[in-house]
This record gives structure tokens, sequence and C-alpha cells, in this order.
């Protein structure tokens, strides 16, 4: 089995680009068999090195490799079937289309954009399905001299036998096709540029690949593709069309409606392990009820015959669900470095480590710490900027409640010694001195959290209080206590 992902530099790494490479991944090892990069970068208008980049790297970000290609943006490609970037194949389809030229299966058209706009809206006007009118297929030479004469340039065209085309798909099974509706369609520009369906037709065929799996919106064009093996003399490969990922109305996943490209998910904090699961099953499972699988365990159960006909429902909550059952499987120590990122070089790492305990349960995604525990190295009036006065008002209390439960802290903190700071006895003292205030435990400490943490939903407020330091600590009790004072809350 040798298969092939061909994606387009003319957009960030894709969702669903990024099931299908993992599927042609998954279905290349399973059989022993050789997964092929191609840069299908014949748009040259619109192929940046950018978005190249993007894709190399969001691939390997997902543990996604591949045996045959480029291995990193721009770098060398690596393999016998080298270049694999087709913008350095050129000469290979110009052979291919003298070839098609020479037998008759194709012919050059001259025909301008307004004289093809003139064509398809007499067809319009006669309820004719819209196709080129082949007016270019029989003119005679004095025609051709004429053309060439006012400096026209012809493309080249593709005589698409008028027949039925079926194929065994691998996940939809048999499909059939009327070629005899297409109109011969363009293979190659008039500027002398080569296109989609004639380039991925001849280095499939050269660089061997056996089996196209690809996503479903490419499914008619699998007709135009076979029409052309066959005028060229390939062999066929096996195709299989993957469903599209949907919303969870069942509309198509778009840039605009969704969050399509890759590197959202990464900077959102999803972890590229728990990503690989959520979209190896995005369309297939494994039948049992395990849930988490390397990508090794995934490449020995996958099959790429039992992928789901069906369109697969993007379920985020699942995908939350998911990236937090792999944060809490991190150490301590390894989910620090997932963290660093998002967290400021003035933490050291020390200071980042002594942060995971409180986070972890808590984190949905890596970028939640941010949330969670950003008090810690905000300045003291950034985090007093986060709430309003009334936060500070217990559930079961006014603003004398508050007050109470402030000066009570703000005097049993600044009792305590430097070395007595610590998560439990600070919750001892606290506690005690809400007992001798009279007040509820939950009621006093809530003033309390939002001065330290500005929210009032936070990591488990002890431990928070150590991490901040008695002295940080208590100028942000104070200042809450004068805020207080001044709003009128009081
Ligand atoms: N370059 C095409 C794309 O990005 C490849 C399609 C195919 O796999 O044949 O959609």
């Amino acid at each position: 089995m040798r298969v092939r992902m061909a994606p387009s530099p003319t957009g960030p790494l894709h969702i669903g680009t990024a099931r299908t490479s993992l599927y042609n991944l998954l279905a290349a090892r399973h059989a022993g068999g050789t997964f092929v990069l191609r840069i299908e970068d014949t748009d040259v208008a619109r192929s940046t090195p950018e978005f190249e980049r993007d894709i190399i790297d969001g691939l390997h970000w997902l543990g996604i490799t591949w045996d045959e290609g480029p291995q990193v943006a721009g770098g060398t490609d690596i393999g016998p079937h080298a270049p694999y970037r087709q913008s350095l194949r050129l000469e290979l389809y110009a052979r291919e289309a003298g070839r098609l030229l020479a037998s008759g299966a194709a012919y050059r058209c001259w025909c301008t954009p307004e004289e093809l706009e003139a064509v398809r809206r007499a067809q319009e006007a006669a309820r004719e399905p819209p196709r080129y009118n082949r007016r270019c297929l029989s003119l005679t030479d004095a025609d051709v001299a004429a053309f060439t004469a006012e400096g026209r340039r012809a493309a080249i065209r593709f005589k698409v036998p008028a027949e039925r085309i079926g194929f065994d798909d691998i996940v939809r099974g048999e499909v059939e096709f009327d070629n005899a509706l297409l109109g011969d369609f363009v293979i190659v520009r008039n500027d002398g540029v080569p296109l989609y369906h004639f380039v991925v037709v001849i280095d499939d065929e050269e660089m061997g690949i056996t089996h196209v799996i690809r996503g479903e919106d490419h499914l008619s064009n699998t007709p135009k593709h076979i029409a052309l093996i066959r005028a060229l003399g390939y062999r066929e490969p096996r195709f299989g069309h993957i469903p599209l990922i949907l919303n969870q109305d069942r509309s198509k996943m778009s840039k605009r409606k969704s969050q399509t490209a890759i590197a959202a998910y990464r900077e959102d904090g999803y972890l590229p392990e728990a990503l690989v699961n959520f979209l190896a099953f995005l369309g297939w499972s494994p039948g049992t009820e395990e849930e988490l699988f390397t990508l090794d365990e995934l490449a020995d159960r996958f099959e790429i015959g039992a992928v789901h006909r069906g369109g697969a429902i993007f379920d985020r909550d699942r995908l939350d669900h998911l990236n937090g059952v792999y944060i809490r499987a991190l150490t301590d120590t390894q989910l620090a470095l997932r963290l660093r990122p998002w967290v400021p070089a003035a933490v050291d790492d020390a200071g980042l480590l002594a942060i995971v305990p409180l986070v972890r349960e808590r984190l949905v995604r890596l970028g939640d710490v941010v949330g969670l525990a950003g008090f810690l190295w905000e300045p003291d009036a950034v985090v007093s900027s986060w709430y309003s006065p009334d936060l500070l008002r217990p559930r079961n209390g006014g603003p004398e409640a508050a007050e109470t439960a402030l000066a009570g802290t703000i005097a049993t903190l600044s009792a305590m010694a430097p070395a007595e700071f610590a998560a439990d006895e600070i919750e001892h003292r606290i506690r005690t001195a809400a007992e001798t205030a009279g007040v509820k435990a939950g009621d006093f400490f809530t003033p309390i959290r939002v001065a330290i943490t500005g929210r009032t939903v936070s990591p488990p407020l002890f431990a928070s209080l150590e991490l901040l330091g008695r002295d940080r600590s208590l100028a942000r009790l104070a200042d809450a206590r004068a805020r207080l004072a001044t709003s009128g809350a009081r």
C-alpha cells in the first residue's frame, strides 16, 4: 500500500485535512505501507511558503509523520520520487499533455473567456446543461493560424469520453457517475499552467500510489480522474472518500462559521495526542469502550474500510473531555512543560511547577491556566481591575460581612511569620478567625477569594494565598477593603 496526502498550501492546516492525513497515516501503518506527502502548489497565485509551513508544522505537531516528501517546509524532499512539489514537476506534466494531444485524447482550445461566457449564457437560455461546446475540436488550419496571428494562446482540454464510470469506493462502496454530462475540461491553462485534475492523476501514477484516500468533497472529481487515468494508460488506484466533518447542526464546517485551523486548537491549548484521538474517532471507531489510544494503537486497529459513510459531527464537548483526560494523565513536570508557553517567563520553572497542583483538576485546555492562575503573576492593580467591589460581598451577607472577613484576615495573616505561611496553617488560622467572628466559613472566604484572585471562582484558596505570598496577599486584601469602603457597596 502506498498512500499520499496532497495538501495545497493555499490556507492554514484545516481540521479536515489533518483528519484525512491521519487516516492515510493509519492506513499505511496498519498495512505496513508507505505514506507520501506531496505539495500541490500549481496554484501559484494562492500558494504561499507560510501556509506550507503551517501545514507541515501542524502535521508534525500532531505527531503525523510521512515516509516520503518534504520533511520541513521549504526543505529538501526525501524519497525516490523527488521532487514531491508540483511546481518542480512541470516537465513531466508537459510530456504527458503532449501524449494526450498526440493520441487525440486532448485538444487545444483557443476560446476566450468572453466567448466561453457567451456559450454558457446561450446554453442557460436554452435550458441546456452548461458545458464546453467543443468548438475548438473542429478548427481548420486557417482558424488556428488566425487565432495565433491574433496573439491568442491555447489551453488544452481533455476530450471526455461519454461513458458511465463506476468504481468500488473503499468507504462508500459502489458508486457510478455519467461522464457524458461533464463537458471537456481544461487540463492545461493557456499560460501553460497544468491544473489539479490532470497533475493529481500523473503524480499518483508516477509515485506508485495504490490507494487514494481523500475527503468526500473530491468524490465527484474521481470520475474525471478515472477518465484521465484510462486515457493516459495508467493503473487505476483504489479510491476511498472520507465523510466531511460537520458542525453540530450538520452544516459543513466552514472557515467562517467554525474553528477549522489546527493552529487555533494548538493556541487554545489542546494537546496533540487528545486531538489525534478525537480526529481518529470522527468517522471511525474500533468498536471497543477504551478511550485513549496512542498512534501505534490506533494504527493496529484502524481499517480504512470500516470508516463510516455518514458525515462525522464535530462534538466540542467530547474534545474538551478528552483533552482534560489527557491533561490529568500527565505528571506535574510534564504538565508544567506543556503550560510553559502560556505562562510568562517571569514565573520561573520552580514557580510554574508550584502552580501545577492548583490548576490541574480545573484545566480543560492548557490556555485556561491564564484565567485560573494569572492572578499569581499579574500586578495587583490588574487583578483589582478584574472585579467590582460588590463581588466582595458574600452570598449570605452585606458589605459588613465582607469588611469583617477582610479585616479579620488581614489581622490573621499579619500575625503569621513568613515561615508559617503555608496553605494548611493559613487555612487553620483563617477558619479560626471565621469562627471567632461567628461567620460561616464559605461566606468568610468569598471576599478573600475575590480580593486575592480577582474572581469568584478560583483555584484552592489557601494554596493560592501561599503561592502569592504574605505581603502581596496583605496588599490585595487592603486594596479590597479600601475599595469596599469608598464604593458605596458598604
Ligand atoms: N490538493 C488537493 C486538495 O488539497 C488534493 C486532493 C486529493 O487528495 O486528490 O484538496
